[in-house]
């Protein structure tokens, strides 16, 4: 290569415009509502006894995530059939005021639009609805995958059985630990393991936006943050403080915006929907 070749070759480098806003991953995040969990006694989450005999209220949150032409749902929340009724479990308290579908409809969508079910874990309140778009590709960390496919959950096995059960057709990615989902870096499903052995959180990039980190229940409230309380019913405890470590660095270096799924406080983190964020 001639010398003046080489310096053609270096300016381009040095000199290469940045992806122009055509270029960029065309985006949108909404918040849907999926549901209310009342709590009795706070105490279960914390097993070094924090809010022992606390009441709260959680928000049951999930998320549509528009990338181009195509769709993805983040968690998908309690049962429909908790609409217009409620159900107690333990110290929960159970309810849901609308179905994704029923949101997704005031947004011109119908389930059939949905390509991809990612899943933060397999919890009831994280995939009460997955069934009902058993046609999308389930996105679902390997460790909840096998988990479910133990059979130890009955509940759990049947919301997932289009994809889990033994002979299903679902389509299905078992995730070892993070996934680009639409392989551009703009949608990244980050695993941080310790509430369930496949835990996932997930990581949006909005052109307009910035980051945002959702945390699937890494956290279940903003105290936890700082305090570290960790719940009796994850599945590791030390795996979930590595994954508070990494959660916690990631949102620092990318100045993101956290939201604590079930924290109501980071509602309007979001624009209300039908208002996305881009
Ligand atoms: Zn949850």
């Amino acid at each position: 290569m001639t010398k003046k070749l080489i310096l053609a070759a270096l300016s381009a480098c040095v000199f290469a415009t940045p992806l122009s806003a055509q270029d960029a991953p065309d985006i949108e995040l909404w918040r849907l509502d999926c549901g209310i969990i009342q709590l009795s006694d706070a105490a279960p989450f914390s097993d070094t006894h924090l809010w022992d005999g606390d009441e709260r209220t959680l928000t049951d949150s999930c998320y549509l995530i528009r990338h181009g032409d195509q769709h993805m749902l983040w968690d998908t929340g309690l049962p429909s059939a908790l609409k217009g009724t409620s159900a107690t479990q333990w110290v929960f308290t159970l309810s849901v005021e609308r179905t994704i579908t029923e949101q997704l409809a005031d947004l011109g969508l119908t389930p059939e639009d949905i390509d991809f079910v990612g899943i933060s874990h397999y919890h009831n309140d994280h995939i009460g609805q997955a069934s009902e778009f058993a046609h999308a590709k389930l996105l679902i960390g390997r460790g909840d995958a096998e988990a479910v496919a133990s059979g130890a959950m009955e509940e759990t096995r049947a919301q997932l059985a289009p994809w889990l059960a033994e002979g299903a057709e679902g389509e299905v990615t078992r995730i070892g630990m993070d996934h680009d989902v639409f392989q551009d870096g703009s949608v990244v499903i980050k695993g941080m393991p310790g509430h369930t052995p496949g835990h996932s959180t997930l990581l949006v990039r909005l052109p307009e936006t910035g980051d945002v980190m959702l945390t699937g229940d890494l956290y279940h409230f903003e105290e936890q943050v700082e305090n570290k309380g960790i719940p009796v019913f994850n599945t590791n405890r030390a795996d979930t403080l590595a994954s508070f470590h990494r959660f916690d660095q990631m949102a620092e270096n990318l100045g993101a915006t956290v939201i604590i799924q079930h924290d109501p406080r980071h509602i309007d983190r979001l624009p209300a929907f039908p208002e996305s964020a881009k």
